[in-house]
């Protein structure tokens, strides 16, 4: 599997009226070709810095971002245009050309690059089957809601048939169920035409639902990186832990109580290990909070527990636990 992008020690410094601002800190990472690669971050962790050296939009201040083993800043203007053109990108606010039908502003990509107008045509018109949207060619964006002119975008990134597609916060503005739509589409396009794709996003459902592998930026550091359904499973960072779980609504009902979170995978979901607690150990715990879900089709779930006051019976309760193969952390309280 070849590399598509590999950051190695990536700076970015921002420098404005005298004052600096590093954005991105000694970040390093690869994007396998044919992933969905996701990256997530609280706002202004630095995700569309990141993002935006991706494509040269920024040059960085240190290291150095290299596409299929290029250098991005070595490039001449010349190759770094025709780069970009591998390089396709969709917007939060779609970006579409307000004065053009939806099939102009999917040949748009092909226009600059001197497509013939019946070639241009042939192709913007797969392109808009490919989102499902051939029967709106001649309609005007202002007509589409925002569902289907995030299709449109993502039909004219397709235009230009590129290597890779940067999606930055594109679902961001739309609600629950289409952006469900939008993503299973991208999961589509991926699956079916092979095209990495690198989602940059807040939301962790995002994530959940169609990336391969994540990286989590946190204040402009790479916090955590690896398969979703390990750092879901598993989320060894602080920033990662606070993404994946929400924040606790609970304090241990007596000063000597202590919370912990159990989290368990697929196979361990399904074995009654609180029973089998109270059964091998005789101490019992009590169940604050408990959820689970399903990650590629792997079931995972976490529960939050009060252990009782002895800090011997705490031990003995973790001690089971972790013998057991769960997974076993401290809740910070609030
Ligand atoms: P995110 O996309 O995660 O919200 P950004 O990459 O937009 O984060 O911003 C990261 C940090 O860099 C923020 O503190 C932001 O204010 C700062 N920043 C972004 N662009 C510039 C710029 N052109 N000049 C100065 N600071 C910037």
């Amino acid at each position: 599997m070849s590399n598509v992008y590999e950051l190695k020690n990536v700076y970015k410094t921002y420098r404005n009226d005298g004052k600096e601002f590093t954005a991105l800190k000694d970040v390093s990472l690869n994007v396998v070709e044919g992933e969905i690669f996701g990256i997530i971050g609280m706002s202004g962790a630095g995700k569309s810095t990141l993002v935006r050296t991706l494509n040269r939009l920024e040059d960085v201040t240190g290291g150095t971002v290299e596409f299929y083993g290029r250098d991005l800043a070595g490039l001449s203007a010349g190759q770094l245009r025709k780069v970009r053109h591998s390089i396709s990108m969709i917007f939060q606010g779609f970006n579409l050309l307000q004065q053009r039908t939806v099939i102009e502003n999917v040949e748009q990509p092909l226009r600059i690059s001197g497509i013939p107008r019946k070639k241009r045509k042939e192709i913007a018109r797969e392109m808009l089957r490919v989102v499902g949207l051939e029967e709106k060619e001649k309609v005007f964006p202002a007509r589409l809601s925002g569902g289907q002119r995030q299709r449109v975008a993502i039909a004219r990134a397709l235009a230009s048939d590129p290597k890779v597609l940067l999606c930055d916060e594109a679902t961001s503005a739309l609600d629950p169920k289409i952006t469900g739509e939008i993503l299973e589409l991208l999961q589509k396009i991926n699956r079916e035409r092979g095209l990495t794709i690198i989602i940059i996003t807040h939301e962790m459902s995002v994530v959940e639902k169609i990336c391969d592998r994540v990286a989590i930026i946190d204040d402009g550091e790479l916090a955590e990186i690896g398969d979703v359904k390990e750092v879901f499973r598993q989320p060894r960072s602080r920033a990662a832990r606070k993404l994946v779980f929400p924040a606790n609504p609970f304090d241990p009902s007596s000063p000597d109580g202590r919370l912990i979170r159990i989290v368990f995978d697929g196979l361990a979901a399904n074995e009654p290990f609180i029973a089998n607690l109270v059964e091998t150990t005789g101490k019992k715990v009590n169940i604050l909070s408990a959820n689970t879900k399903s990650v590629g089709g792997i079931g995972y779930g976490q529960m939050v527990l009060e252990l009782p006051d002895d800090k011997k019976d705490q031990d003995i309760i973790v001690d089971f636990f972790k013998k057991n193969g769960l997974s076993v952390s401290e809740v910070e309280l609030a």
